[in-house]
């Protein structure tokens, strides 16, 4: 089964990814993580996107497409992936659709953690304190989710016309949203 996940920054998209690739035995594909990283282990890559990452600005398509198409392409994680911030714009969903074709694979399920504004300011800064994330500040955080807004909002809106796109509500605890997306994973029938 291959998820896709959606939520503003500070949702909680991480941690229930985290959540559902240990209990489904499936593998987070966190394009957020997979760019923190080339910045921490100071690649050539990294150095280009650390000023567009703190600031809360989107990375170009080109550079995150090559990060994901690797997982894609790899057998090993062949319809078992989750799209954990990934496709955030149009463009991305339009790339998605392509690199899943190529690979002879599809996307079962599409999830919507909604949670407001207040929360996510509220959320982002336990978080600042916890991981030290250098695009946590608040400042940065309304710049997030207005990034979001802009360019992954219309992408919600595609999903809708499919029947994949199912609504959780972000705003309880990260256990019943455990529960609430279990469930909805195990509706899918002949999935394993
Ligand atoms: P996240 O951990 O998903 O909140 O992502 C952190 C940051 O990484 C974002 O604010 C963007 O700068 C960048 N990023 C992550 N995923 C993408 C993507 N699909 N396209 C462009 N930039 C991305």
């Amino acid at each position: 089964m291959n998820i896709v996940i959606f939520g503003p920054p500070g949702a909680g998209k991480g941690t229930q990814s985290k959540f559902i690739a240990q209990k489904y035995n499936l593998f987070q594909l966190s394009t957020g993580e997979l760019l923190r990283k080339e910045i921490k282990n100071k690649t050539e890559l990294g150095s280009k996107i650390s000023s567009i990452i703190n600031s809360g600005e989107l990375v170009s398509d080109n550079i995150v497409s090559n990060l994901i198409e690797k997982f894609i392409s790899n057998d090993i994680y062949k319809q078992r992936l989750i799209f954990d911030g990934y496709p955030r714009s149009l463009a991305q969903v339009r790339n998605l659709e392509n690199l899943l074709n190529k690979y002879n694979q599809k996307i079962d399920l599409v999830l919507k953690l909604s949670v407001s504004l207040d929360t996510i300011k509220k959320r982002i800064s336990e978080r600042k304190t916890q991981e030290k994330r250098l695009d946590d500040s608040e400042e940065i955080a309304i710049k997030r989710f207005k990034t979001y807004e802009d360019s992954t909002e219309p992408v919600i809106d595609y999903y809708k016309k499919s029947n994949l796109l199912k609504f959780v509500n972000g705003e309880t605890t990260i256990s019943k949203i455990n529960v609430e997306i279990s469930d909805l994973i195990d509706s899918i029938k002949g999935w394993h």
